[in-house]
Order: structure tokens, then C-alpha cells, then sequence
């Protein structure tokens, strides 16, 4: 036994089938779907308290399908969730409705407080008897030869550090993961920051829809957290931290009041007035796990793309499902051969179900940053039909097709180029090229970065 810690130490040692570091979105998840199919689950966070954050607060159609899928649908009652049947896109003042192409009448997203839902999720945990949801600060991934064989955290309140030994380590801490790079090679970026704030009493141009703003400011969305609240995440690009002080006050003042659609212009000099504002990074980090026997990445640690699209939750629990249902097809746990294998299958067959989910994320924030891509976007959506309700599919997790993804991503450039051309402006031509050229430069990392890292293949056995 190789733990990182001294034994003399640690106060206590409990095995489970899994133990998962974090209790956050996906963790929590994990623990549920395992925990109600009778597997012995620990879950340990740091913090148990309902946090305040202003990231995950709006979860896809496609998200609401996998809880149910998983039988989980019971993390959004009593939430006073509400139902988000599309998109408002505005550009230049403009207005284009886009709802989700719905042919039953039952297809909807949900807004709400992140540090609610994720209550409700750790409620759920505390009701299963066979899992133990624990409040502690995890300090290190325990290896037994070239194994993980769990992990030791400082109880809260507690002076004395306990080991939790499983046969699988799920490590899901988030997009701050201290622990990743013992199971990938993880590639950060940032891309800009969002700045949250909650708007009140006030009506969207359409209640219970997402609001997507686009003009000569950087873009912001907008979406219902409540019957009473408004989320506005506004973008702020490149890497500077925006710092919470009367200039950025000012800024925001002088920038986005007129863009602010006019129901809610009050609200938001009165929201910035209090001053109630939180900064996010927003990331990119494609997955390149490499394959450590008895332990696996999930959620934010892994893999994270622009919240532009809100895709991170349904993303995590696409993630949930495939590594659950291969977890839960294990006859006995105890067989490590196996137990790896259906990790390193996991590793591969995630990108089903994540990878549109991805790419559209990160191009869509490329294409609304680009003003001929942007202006070409939103006619293209104007349109109706297919060339809004499939896009609308990808966007809210309801449809997983590649192949349709690229093919109105390259439609949109196109159509760009071509009304372009029909005015017959003599700097169109060059423009039209610049705009499938940058159409080509935004796609084909996002598709390349998408593939099963090569690492997965391999089983590293020397980890430190
Ligand atoms: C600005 C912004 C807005 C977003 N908006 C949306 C949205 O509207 N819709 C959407 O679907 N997605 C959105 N996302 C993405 C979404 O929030 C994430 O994909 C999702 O929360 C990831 O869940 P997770 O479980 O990986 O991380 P988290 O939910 O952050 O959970 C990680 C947990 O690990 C715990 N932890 C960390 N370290 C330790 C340790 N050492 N010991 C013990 N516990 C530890 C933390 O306390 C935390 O509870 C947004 C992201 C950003 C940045």
C-alpha cells in the first residue's frame, strides 16, 4: 500500500464499491444513479451548504431527458424551476423566435438556482441507505501498486484525516479540479469571463424563453431562474478578470443598457446599482484522459466547453449515464480487468453523446464574436423551418448528429457569402472568402479535438 499519506495519521479506513470526490453537478449524479442501483457509494465535498454561483442554471431539454432516463427527474421538483421552450436571438435590436423542435408538446429545458438543484441532489443522496455523503476537504488519491484505491480528505470540524478505500475512484471536483492531471493531460483555456447578475420583477420579451443578445457589444444571454429572478451572464472576452468596482459599474452602464430589451432596462440599473455581481471564468478543455486502473475522471474535471449554449450539465450527465450503465453491467466490481475495461470504454464511447454538445458551443461563441458569421447566424435562423429547428436540436442536447452539426455550420457561412455576392459589392468577394476562411478556422480544431484522445488506448503504469 503506497497511500500518500503516513497511516499513522489517518483515523479511519472504510471500503466501498465507488467513491466520488465532489458533490457538485455531476458527482452527485453519479452517486444517485450507482447508489439507487444498489452499488455502496462514499461521496465527499468540501462544502454541503447551498452555494451561490451563477454557473449551471439553465438545463437543456436534453439534460431533463437523461435525468429521466436515469430515473433521477425527482432533482427538479420543488425548485420553482422554470420551463424554457427555446431561444429568443437578438442581433442588432432584431428579434427571432426559435423554439426547440418539440412534436409531442413535452420538450423543454428548465431554469433554475444552481445551489438549489444541487441541494435537491445531495437530499436524494442523504435518503439512500447504502450512501454515505460526507463533508470534508479531499487532500490526496491513494495508489496501491499502480492502482487508485481511493482517497484521503480532512473531515470538516475533524483534526485528524480519514482514507476511504474503493474499488472505483470517480473524480469529479469541478472545473478548479486539483486532481486532474493524475488521470489526463489537461489543456485549459480561457475564454473570456461571464459576469452574473440577477435581474428582478421584471418580464423577458418572452417568458420562458433563453435570450440570446448579439450587436456591437460582446454578447450576453438571459434566462429565468425563478418566478421572481432573471439570470444575465454578460461576456466579458480575452483574459483579464473583470473587477467588481464603479468603472466596471460604469462600463456596464455605458455598453449594455441599450442593448438591454426594454422591459428590463430598469431592472438592470437597479440590479448593477446593488451591485450584486459575480465573475466566472469560462473554459475550454477538451478530454485527454489517459487509462489509471480503478479510477476515472467526470463533469468539469474532464472536459468543459463555452457556457454560451449552456451545455455543461447535460454534457456531465451524458457523462453520467454511459459511465453508469457500464458500471452498473459489471456483475462483480471486484474484477479489475474488467472494472478498467469499462472505463477505458467509457473514455471512448462518451464523445457520443457529448461531442455535438461541445463543438457548437465553442464555434457558436466564435461565430457570434465574428460580425459577417454573427449577421449570416441569424439570418440563417430567420428562416424557420430546419435551418432553426435543427441547429435547435444540437443546441439543446436533443439531437447527437455530427454530421448535421458541420453541415449548417458550413450552410450558414455559405449563405453569408451568398447574399453577400447578391448585393454586388466590390468588397464582397473579399469578405466572402474571409468568412468561409474563418468558418474553416473555428470547425476544424473543435472536430479534431473531439476524437478519443490515443492515451485512452494506453495503460499507464507509472503514476507518482
Ligand atoms: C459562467 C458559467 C455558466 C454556466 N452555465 C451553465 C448553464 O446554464 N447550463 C449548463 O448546463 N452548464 C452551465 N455551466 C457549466 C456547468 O456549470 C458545469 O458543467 C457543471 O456545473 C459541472 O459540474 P461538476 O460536477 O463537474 O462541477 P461542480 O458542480 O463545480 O462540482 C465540483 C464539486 O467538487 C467539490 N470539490 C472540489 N475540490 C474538492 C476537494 N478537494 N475535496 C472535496 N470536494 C471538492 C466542490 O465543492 C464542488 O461541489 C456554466 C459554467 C460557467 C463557467
Amino acid at each position: 500500500m503506497c497511500s500518500l499519506i503516513s497511516h499513522c495519521e489517518v483515523n479511519k479506513i472504510a471500503k466501498y464499491d465507488v467513491c466520488i470526490l465532489g458533490a457538485g453537478v455531476a458527482g452527485a449524479a453519479i452517486a444517485a444513479y450507482l447508489g439507487k442501483n444498489n452499488l455502496k457509494v462514499a461521496i465527499v465535498d468540501r462544502f454541503l451548504g447551498e452555494r451561490d454561483t451563477i454557473v449551471g442554471e439553465l438545463l437543456q431539454p436534453g439534460g431533463v431527458r437523461l435525468l429521466s432516463e436515469m430515473g433521477l427527474s425527482c432533482f427538479l421538483d420543488d425548485l420553482d424551476a422554470q420551463k424554457v421552450y427555446g431561444y429568443n436571438v437578438i442581433n442588432d435590436g432584431k428579434s427571432c423566435l426559435v423554439p426547440y423542435p418539440d412534436v409531442n408538446g413535452k420538450l423543454h429545458g428548465f431554469g433554475f438556482r444552481n445551489g438549489k438543484f444541487v441541494m435537491n441532489m445531495r437530499k436524494y443522496l442523504r435518503d439512500l441507505p447504502n450512501v454515505d455523503l460526507i463533508e470534508g476537504k479531499v487532500t490526496s488519491l491513494n495508489f496501491d501498486d499502480s492502482r487508485i484505491s481511493g482517497f484521503t480528505f480532512l473531515p470538516k470540524g475533524g483534526e485528524k484525516s480519514q482514507t476511504i478505500e474503493a474499488h472505483l475512484t470517480v473524480v469529479s471536483d469541478g472545473p478548479s479540479s486539483k486532481f486532474r492531471n493524475k488521470l489526463s493531460n489537461p489543456e485549459v483555456e480561457i475564454n473570456g469571463h461571464f459576469l452574473g447578475i440577477i435581474l428582478e420583477d421584471c418580464a423577458l420579451p418572452y417568458e420562458n424563453h433563453g435570450h440570446l443578445v448579439m450587436g456591437d457589444h460582446p454578447p450576453f444571454v438571459m434566462y429565468p431562474i425563478n418566478r421572481k429572478e432573471i439570470r444575465v451572464l454578460i461576456d466579458f472576452p480575452g483574459t483579464t478578470v473583470p473587477r467588481i468596482n464603479e468603472e466596471l459599474k460604469n462600463e456596464l452602464r455605458e455598453n449594455f443598457y441599450d442593448a438591454m430589451p426594454s422591459s428590463l432596462k430598469d431592472a438592470f440599473i437597479s440590479a448593477v446599482e446593488k451591485g450584486r455581481l459575480k465573475v466566472m471564468p469560462n473554459h475550454r478543455l477538451p478530454a485527454k484522459p489517459f487509462k489509471v486502473g480503478g479510477a476515472v475522471l467526470l463533469g468539469d474535471s474532464l472536459n468543459m466547453r463555452h457556457p454560451l449554449t449552456g451545455g455543461g450539465m447535460t454534457a456531465a450527465f451524458s457523462d453520467v449515464k454511459f459511465l453508469g450503465d457500464k458500471i452498473l453491467s459489471i456483475k462483480d466490481i471486484t474484477d479489475t480487468v474488467i472494472l478498467d475495461g469499462h472505463i477505458r470504454a467509457f473514455y471512448i464511447d462518451r464523445h457520443r453523446g457529448s461531442q455535438t454538445i461541445n463543438i457548437l458551443a465553442d464555434a457558436l461563441y466564435k461565430v457570434v464574436l465574428n460580425k459577417d458569421l454573427r449577421d449570416a447566424f441569424f439570418d440563417y435562423i430567420e428562416q424557420g423551418g430546419r435551418y432553426a429547428g435543427e441547429p435547435m436540436a444540437l443546441l439543446g442536447g436533443i439531437s447527437k448528429d455530427k454530421s448535421m452539426l458541420i453541415k449548417h455550420f458550413f450552410a450558414v457561412a455559405n449563405h453569408g457569402t451568398r447574399k453577400k455576392l447578391i448585393r454586388a459589392e466590390i468588397m464582397s468577394i473579399g469578405s466572402s472568402v474571409t468568412m468561409l476562411r474563418d468558418a474553416v478556422k473555428i470547425i476544424t480544431p473543435l472536430l479534431k479535438s473531439e476524437h478519443p484522445d490515443k492515451a485512452t488506448k494506453f495503460v499507464l503504469n507509472t503514476i507518482s
